[in-house]
This record gives structure tokens, sequence and C-alpha cells, in this order.
């Protein structure tokens, strides 16, 4: 039908693909507009959605369109740049547009609640100043109220509270005071300290892009750990300040780096909030209605962050750009950093990738011009590039995971004073638990997984599923006497202790670090100097600078040569150089041992004889020969259930409905199993679509997905598409 009032086309938080059409409500006011939420009968419930967008055109005829309840929000909820980025990723990741904005929104948000309100304030009108100077007899607590209110005003919230309701009322019929509505209070300004003054290469870097502020640009800023990346940053936003506007800044996981937000609060003049998922949902809440308003011009925050609204942002930084974090693993799978480059240049504003490791997407972009890369080679105040070298483990039998020479060399750095650094991704005392009587392994009874032995606690636990169980006695076929095999920090850390005992060692790890200020202790004992041996995964290399490190030692490198995925070696590559980079300081080069069963690889050669930039040349040329991405583009349907057979047979379906044609240059491979083929109880399994043309492969996806839904699979069955996938395995 046609109407002439505009109709709602409302999305709700549901995986469905389609909106629904809902008249606007009744009730006068606020006026309908795309960003609003607004409640909506649904069939015997009232459900919250946002309007996507106005129509007057509805397939559905006149009688059969419900009213809309309410609109809960007097202004819509994102810019119009965000709102449009929000829309766009829906279309580009192929996913439900309203799971796409209730997942863009904060937790306060999505049931109803919170709306966006702007305060109203009372504050002293010209009137009432004149009528003061004349000295007016005032009752107590209109002297209270009027001192409250000054010219800055006061919430009228706060007058309630304080019991001044009725000299409120007194004064305002007098035309004393007037009500103005202003956002929210805003939270503090930091005090504006001063920075360091920029090296040569710094400069470089704040000339170059400090010079087209006016326009989209992405630009890699590649400089190694403690190359002064994040004072270029601050310097660009204090001039985007300047000129009115404000920075989003995304970085991996603000958890691990408190002193980062610290850090841009105490340099930066204007206040500057944090959003991340370990916060409070209100304090989460706050901070985002600070962002929207424009309170807070400057937002350090998560993956999520990407879609907070600001009505003025003039820079956007993705710190450590290469960090996998930036992608959603589960739900609505997009990748932040891509999204805050088609953020960026939906606003016209140029997007800072910041790394010590580059993604090799982003070596590949700036390669092809379509990025502008600038160099940060040297270290602030720091000795020239660590010494690298390999223990061949054929060679030098490992002890609880350490190799003689890399003992000898602990030994030696810690006589002379140094710190240690020990890099092992695997927590836990050993990977598997094993029966010599009968080689028996510790399986997870709902993974196709082993077991990790968690020795202090005295369990058993998946790291997959995450489930658990007491430490057994002896093997349940044949009673022998049980070995852990393998190693993980908590051995190391027990080996290091034993041969070591002067030396205090900090651990670093998920299972010791668990709540929040965990970090900042571990830390403190590390920069204050007591600890002398640190020991940890990959929360190691994110963040943190340990200039009093003067030797980093890297256990089980292996596992990434090999691994299953095509990532696999850019991420051993990457956590090497991360975790080398974190040591040495002026006056001590630092030195790096890599423990391998393979010492010569050819990645691992090429990363110690060329560094990052020789290995990631190699890299994509096995790329570009082997077709993965950044050379094709790739994504994935996944599908699991308690079935395999089922699981199987809906993906032989949905591939047998695909509209990939060769010719388009598009491939679809499957259905596989996962490499780990059984995960918390689901068979797993998958079709894998590859396309050299990015726009054929949207282009089978919206003809395909819509096709898969009418397979109309079981419920026990879960599917999804992940565009862009980061892992295929
Ligand atoms: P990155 O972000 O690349 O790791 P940072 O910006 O954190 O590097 O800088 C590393 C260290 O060097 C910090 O302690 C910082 O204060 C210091 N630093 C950065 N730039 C300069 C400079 N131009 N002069 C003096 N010190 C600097
Ligand atoms: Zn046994
Ligand atoms: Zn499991």
């Amino acid at each position: 039908m046609r109407s002439v009032s505009p109709i709602l086309q409302v999305v709700l938080d549901t995986p469905l693909r389609h909106g629904f059409d809902y008249l606007p409500p009744t009730a006068a006011g606020i006026r309908a507009r795309a960003g609003q939420r607004v409640l909506v009968p649904l069939g015997r419930r009232r459900a919250v959605g946002v309007i996507a967008g106005l129509t007057h055109e509805s397939e559905l005829p006149a009688a059969k369109l419900k009213r809309a309840l309410e609109i809960l929000d007097a202004e819509p909820l994102w810019d119009p740049v965000t709102f449009a980025l929000l829309n766009w990723a829906a279309g580009y990741y192929h996913h439900p547009p309203g799971e796409v904005m209730f997942a863009a929104m904060p937790v306060a948000l999505r049931e109803g609640g919170g709306a966006l309100r702007r305060e109203l304030v009372w504050r002293l009108s010209a009137r009432g100043t004149e009528m003061l100077a004349g000295g007016p007899r005032l009752g107590r607590r209109q002297q209270e109220l009027i001192r409250l209110a000054g010219a800055a005003g006061v919430a009228a919230a706060s007058i309630a509270a304080a019991g001044l309701g009725a000299a409120l009322k007194t004064l305002a019929a007098r035309g004393w005071l007037e009500s103005i509505e202003r956002p929210e209070a805003a939270p503090d300004a930091g005090s504006g300290c001063q920075g360091p003054a920029l090296t040569a290469d710094q400069d470089k870097a704040c000339v170059a892009i400090g010079g087209a502020l006016d326009r989209f640009g992405a630009w890699l800023l590649h400089g190694v750990t403690g190359s002064g990346k994040t004072e270029v940053y601050l310097s660009l936003i204090e001039r985007v300040l300047a000129a009115g506007r404000g920075a989003l800044v995304l970085v991996p996981e603000i958890a691990l780096t408190p002193q980062l937000v610290a850090r841009f609060q105490q340099r930066l003049p204007v206040p500057v909030v944090a959003l991340h998922s370990s916060m409070a949902d209100g304090a989460r809440f706050a901070a985002w209605r600070a962002a929207s308003t424009g309170a807070a011009p400057v937002v350090i925050g998560t993956r999520s962050a990407v879609f907070t609204p600001m009505p003025a942002p003039g820079l956007v930084v993705v710190d450590e750009e290469h960090d996998s974090s930036y992608k959603q693993q589960d739900g609505f799978r997009y990748s932040a950093r891509d999204l805050a480059i088609a953020r960026a240049q939906r606003a016209g504003i140029p997007v800072v990738l910041g790394s010590a490791t580059p993604s090799l997407e982003s070596l590949a972009n700036a390669a092809a011009g379509r990025y502008l890369k600038l160099k940060l080679p040297e270290r602030t105040g720091r000795a020239g590039k660590p010494r690298v070298g390999v223990i061949d483990l054929r060679l030098h039998a490992a002890r609880d995971g350490l190799s003689q020479p890399a003992l000898a060399a602990i030994e030696r750095h810690l006589g002379d004073g140094g710190q240690v650094l020990v890099f092992l991704n695997r927590r836990g005392y050993a990977p598997t638990l094993f029966c010599p009587g009968c080689a028996w392994l510790a399986p997870c009874q709902f993974c196709d997984a082993r077991l990790v032995v968690h020795l202090r606690r005295a369990r058993l636990s998946c790291h997959h599923c995450g489930a658990e169980q007491a430490m057994p006695y002896g093997c349940p076929r044949c009673g022998s006497e049980l070995r852990p095999v393998g190693e993980g920090t908590e051995r190391v850390e027990a080996l290091l202790a034993q041969l070591f005992p002067a030396a205090p060692l900090v651990r670093i790890d998920r299972d010791v670090i668990r709540r929040r200020g965990d970090i900042e202790a571990a830390l403190a004992s590390v920069t204050g100097g007591r600890a002398r041996i640190l020991l940890g995964t990959q929360m190691l290399t994110k963040g943190h600078d340990f200039p009093e490190v003067t030797l980093v030692v890297v256990l089980a490198a292996d596992q990434g040569l090999f691994g299953a995925d095509f990532r696999a070696s850019e991420r051993l590559a990457q956590q090497i150089v991360q975790v080398a980079g974190r040591a040495g300081r002026a006056d001590r080069p630092g030195e790096v041992l890599i423990q391998s069963c393979y010492p010569q690889h050819p990645l691992l050669q090429c990363l110690i004889t060329e560094g990052y930039e020789g290995f990631a040349a190699r890299a994509l040329e096995e790329r570009r020969a082997a077709g993965w991405p950044p050379y094709s583009h790739l994504a994935l349907l996944r599908a699991d259930g308690p079935a395999r057979a089922e699981v199987h047979e809906f993906l032989r379906h949905a591939l047998a409905t695909a509209p990939a044609s060769p010719r388009a240059g598009l491939r679809l491979l499957g259905p596989a199993p996962a490499a780990m083929e059984r995960r918390a109880g689901r068979y797993r399994a998958q079709l894998l679509l590859e396309s050299q043309a990015r726009a054929s492969l949207h282009r089978c996806l919206s003809a395909w997905l819509p096709r898969i839904e009418a397979l109309g699979p079981s419920r026990r069955l879960r599917w999804s598409v992940d565009v862009d996938p980061i892992e295929v395995d």
C-alpha cells in the first residue's frame, strides 16, 4: 500500500534478514527518524527495534500494518556516517541488520531503557542577574538555589534531589531562572601535558598525515615496539582537537594495557573515554553517551568501539592493526580494523594503522599503493636490533621445555643483572596426560582434543570447551601411573624456580591474570625491577614494554611453522617479533633465542636474517602462489550440530543450491570437516567459497544465503557465514 504518513521499517534483534513495517505511533511528539529505537508490538509481545528507514510503500495492505507503540529516542542513536557504516557492514558481512544494530549498541540500550536524553538545566536568566543586583530579599532555599544555578546552570534532577523544587517554582515563575537543554555532564578533561619533542622520523610521519587531515587516506605506520607510534597518534590527535574535531582510537585489549588509557587522558586537554567489554554496563553506557554527544571527543576502545557514534571525528587510529582480536569470531563476524577503514572513508578523514608487525593484507595494500606506508625504524632511546639466534632442539635436548644453551644464557643474563623473558604460548602444566602402560591419552569427552594438565589445581581442563575434571590417580584403562607430557607455562615456572631460586619470577597468562588489577600488579613487579624472570603466553606480547629485559627465550615455536591454518606462520612471526621487541635498551642490547626442531625452516631463517619485512615478502609470495588472501577473497559457510551426518547433509544441500559459477572466478570447496571436528559435543564442517574478485563473492553470497535459509535446517543445526575469515581450518 501507499501511505501519506511515513511507514517505519523496523529491524529487531533477531536472525531475520528482513525488517518489519509499522505505522508511526499515534501519540504526537517525537518525529520518526532512521536510527532511533522504537517499541513495537510483535505477536503478543512488545519488542525493541531500530528504525532502519522510512518509506511510503509497504508490501502489506493497510489493514495489516500495525502501529508502533513508542519512539524511544529523541534523536537517532548514531551519527549519519556511523549509521550508514552499520548498514553497509550488515550487507558486507551478510549478517541480519537487526543483529548488527543491536550488537553496535550498549547493553543498557538494547532492552529499551536509557533513552538518549538531553539534560534539563536551570540557570540564572538575564532578568535574574539584573534583579539580584538590586539586593532583593530572598528565602534561604532561594539563595541556595541561585548559588547552585549561577550562570553555568544546574541539572533539574539535582535541584529536585536537593529539595529545592519549591524555590525553583517561585524563581522560574518570576523569570529569574531559565531552563536550557544540554548534553549530560562530561567526564573530566586531562591536563594536556606536553609530550616529548618528536624525533625526525616521528615528525616526518606527523607532517605527512597532518598535512592530509581533510581527506580520507589509509596510512600504515610500521614502527617497531617502542619506536614512538603512540606519540605520533597523540601528536596527530592534538592537531585534530585544535581543529575542533575528535578521534577514535582502537586498541586490541584495554584490560592488558591500562597505562595506555591513562597516557591519553594525561596528555590530551579534553575528556577521553575508554570503551571495552570488561566495563560495567552503566559505565560503558555513560562513556558511549559522552562520545555520542561530543562531550568526550576522544574515544579509546576495543573492537566494538568502531561503532561508537561521534559527532565530528577527525581521525581514526587502529593500534596493533595485525591483532586477531579485531575480528569478532562469533555472531556478527566483523573486522573492526576493516570497518575502521570503511568508517574513515565515509567520514572523509585519515585512518592510521599502526603496528610493529603489520598484517600481510596491509603490507600488500601498501605495496599496491592503496595505503601509504610510513616507517619508524628506530626505537627511541634504545640500542639497535637485538641479536637473534636459534637453538637446534635436535642437538640440545630440552628438559621441561628448556634446552641447555637456553638455561646457560638465562644464567648469564641474570648474572649480569638483566631481566629474562621466557615466552611459551601454552598455559597449564602439560598439554597431555599420557599412560606409559597402554598409551592412553586423557581426552576431552566433548572435543577432538586432549585435556591439559593443571597440576597446581590438580585438574584436567579442556582449553576448547572449558570442560574440567579432577586429575585421575592412575590410568582408567590399565591402572598405570600417568605422566604429563610436553610443557606449559606452569611446568616451565616450576623448573625455573628450581634452577634459579634466587631470581623472583612473575608468570603472566590467563590462569594467573584473572581479575582487573592482576595485570597491573604483575607489571609493577616487573618494571619495579623486583622480578628477574618473566614468563608468559601471548599476553606478554601485547602493549607492555620491558626495558630491563635483556634476554628473550621463545619456546615451542614450531607449532606455528606447521599449523593447519594458512595464517599460522604469519602469527608465529608476529609473536616472535612482538615478544623480541619488548627487550633491551640503549646500554644493553637484547638477545633473542628461539628453540626449534627446524632451525633451517625457510620462514624462520628469513625472519632471523631479514627481519619481519623479509619474512612478510616471502610469506606473501607463498600466498600468491597458493592463491590465498590477500590474493583471493574468502567466505566460509560453517555448520555444526550434534550429528555428523546431518551437518554434512545440510552442507551438501547448501552446495547444491549455490549459484557459484566457475566463470565468475568462484570456487566452492567442501563440505569438509573442521580441523577439530568435534567441539563441545558438536560436529563441525564447512564450505569454503573462494573468489578472485570481491564483487563476485558478494554477488554469490547475496543470491545464495536466502536459498540456504529456505532449506530450513533443523533447529539442532547451527550455521553461519564468515566473510574474510581469519581462521579457515
Ligand atoms: P610505540 O607506541 O611505538 O610502542 P611509544 O610512543 O609508546 O612507542 O614510545 C615508547 C617510549 O618512548 C615511551 O616511553 C615514550 O614516552 C618514549 N618516546 C616516544 N617518542 C619520544 C620522543 N620523541 N622523545 C623521547 N621519548 C619518546
Ligand atoms: Zn594405561
Ligand atoms: Zn573440550
